[in-house]
């Protein structure tokens, strides 16, 4: 399993994929320059990846704008936080915004709403 990261940085990162995605698929329109509409095919299909990593691009600076800051008491670092549950950008600590959950062992069910009030229900029993 892939280690959790912080998930600004996540969706950074597969935005910037989307754009090597895109170029690639564009590069291997090169091959076929001597039939025009499959080279324009590529060209087109090649633009849709770049044109949603765009998307992704500013609705990432919309998101982190309203994200919270929050300093790691792991590290010391300051990281932004989406959702309920996050990782810290610099050593990945687990960090939340729900005291009731702190110290626990995190998993991304605690970012859908119904769930983690499930989560602390049972955690509340285990404590009785
Ligand atoms: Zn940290």
């Amino acid at each position: 399993m892939r280690l959790p990261g912080n998930k600004i940085l996540r969706i950074r990162g597969y935005a910037l994929a989307m754009i090597f995605a895109g170029m690639i698929i564009m590069y291997l329109g090169i091959f076929f320059r001597e039939i025009p509409w499959l080279m324009l095919l590529f060209l087109i299909l090649g633009v849709i990846p770049i044109l949603l990593s765009f998307v992704v691009y500013f609705w990432i600076g919309m998101i982190s704008a309203r994200a919270i800051m929050v300093e790691c008491p792991n590290c010391g670092g300051y990281t932004k936080i989406l959702g309920t549950v996050d990782y810290c950008q610099h050593c990945k600590e687990p960090l939340t915004l729900d005291k009731a959950l702190e110290g626990e062992v995190f998993d991304n069910d605690m970012n859908v709403k119904h769930r983690r009030e499930k989560i602390k229900e049972e955690l509340l029993n285990k404590k009785r």
